[in-house]
């Protein structure tokens, strides 16, 4: 018994279509350094990735519970949601703040998968985590934007259509709060790559497509703008709660995934004439990581029920992602360490759900910054930036 055996509707059917994904399949992927583009088809076509869009624009319309779920089995069963999660999530900010015209234009193609908005470009190489100072502006002339920067670390870029971009639009001398001025558009990503958009693949530790982005005056239509000029920055903030809700289900599916491999592992690993697992220096670590994920995942649903209820969740979704991301990387840590020297054989896939789960200690927001905003914010700690 778990935490986690409600909604075991979608759990099923999710699992199930998992299954026609076997470990191998991802284990080829990540070698070659590939999409896993049928899986993500298969996603699509079973209209997983469209859970949260309201059914008048041809999606499920579900609440963030059962997303959460969602991505929760797709780590579970061995797979790395990182790969579509964007799918999922990016286009929230179009739900929220788009006008009715994007909406329509957007989002019954978003639900159906015909369009991919896998993609947000916010990180900047010169200053990170620093977002308000991004150097990336969007200056208008006319009926349109003209855009010129660089961003980084921007990932799914290759296989999306289009990707929701941050960029200053007033200069950070000239607004009152240093949140201010900075707008988002959606670009056509495509169409953008044909006149001043470069697109450079980052090679990284983890089968995760992610690229450098390089604009030298690239025109945007002024109907692109989402929202009111200036607010782009709080839009994103809005957005990012529902990301963090997330990333935290896919960790717990990590988390368990791990906790799994390794009980399986332990009972059947026989050394000085008994299985490992009969050790208590062995069963203790793995039952910490259990308890571990068990605690992080009552986080999640509480940054579930509040995201789903319209309430603020900055907090929880904040708590959520920091507790998961390290309960995750805690039981990763645990199950490649039981396994002793097999634990770093590929085909094991304990490597790489290790590599997988590691990134969510930096991304997509870092634990440093988690704590910072629970000091400041709940703790009423001063400002550090
Ligand atoms: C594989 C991958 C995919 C990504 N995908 C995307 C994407 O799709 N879109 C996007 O916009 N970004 C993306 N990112 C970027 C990611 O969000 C950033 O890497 C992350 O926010 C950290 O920013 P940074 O790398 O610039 O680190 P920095 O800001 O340079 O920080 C480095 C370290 O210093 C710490 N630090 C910095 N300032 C402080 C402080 N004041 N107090 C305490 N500690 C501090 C941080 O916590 C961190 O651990 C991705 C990153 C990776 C690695």
């Amino acid at each position: 018994m778990t935490t986690s055996n409600n909604y075991q509707d979608i759990r099923e059917a999710v699992r199930d279509l998992c299954a026609q994904f076997p470990d191998e399949y991802h284990r080829k992927i990540d070698a070659a350094r590939t999409y896993p583009q049928e899986f993500v088809e298969a996603l699509t076509q079973a209209g997983w990735l469209a859970a949260l869009i309201p059914q008048e624009y041809g999606g499920s319309g579900l609440g963030q519970h059962e997303a959460s779920v969602i991505m929760e089995e797709i780590n579970r069963c061995g797979g790395n949601a990182g790969a579509c999660h964007g799918q999922m999530y990016n286009m929230g900010t179009l739900l929220r703040h788009g006008s009715q015209a994007q909406k329509d234009f957007y989002l019954p193609k978003i639900a159906s998968g015909q369009w991919r908005l896998q993609s947000m470009g916010v990180t900047e190489p010169s200053t990170g985590t620093d977002t308000t100072k991004i150097k990336t502006t969007a200056v208008k002339k006319g009926d349109r934007y003209v855009v010129n920067g660089q961003k980084v670390w921007i990932s799914r870029v290759q296989h999306s259509d289009f990707m929701i971009l941050l960029a200053r639009t007033t200069p950070l001398a000239e607004v009152k709060k240093k949140s201010e001025g900075m707008s988002i558009f959606m670009v056509d990503l495509r169409a953008a790559e044909k006149s001043g958009l470069t697109v450079r693949p980052i090679p990284n530790m983890v089968n995760h497509e992610t690229n450098e982005l390089f604009f030298e005056n690239l025109e945007i239509p002024a109907e692109n703008l989402i929202g009111q000029e200036g607010q782009g920055f709080r839009y994103i903030l809005d957005g990012l709660n529902a990301e963090r809700t997330l990333i935290a289900a896919e960790c717990i599916g990590d988390g368990y995934w791990f906790v799994d491999r390794v009980s399986k592992y332990v009972k059947d690993r026989v050394v000085f004439g008994r299985p490992t697992g009969q050790n208590q220096g062995v069963q203790f670590p793995i039952a910490e990581s259990f308890i571990e994920v068990e605690a992080a995942n009552l986080m999640r649903w509480r940054a579930c029920e509040l995201f789903d209820a319209h309430q603020p969740c900055g907090a929880e979704a904040n708590m959520a992602k920091y507790l998961a991301a390290k309960a995750s990387w805690e039981a990763a840590n645990v199950c490649l360490q039981m396994h002793g020297g097999f634990g770093f054989a590929c085909e094991y896939d304990i490597e790489r759900k290790f590599r997988e789960t590691r990134l969510y200690q930096v991304a997509p927001i870092s634990t440093n910054l988690i704590f910072s905003y629970v000091a400041e914010h709940m703790l009423g700690l001063p400002r550090s930036f």
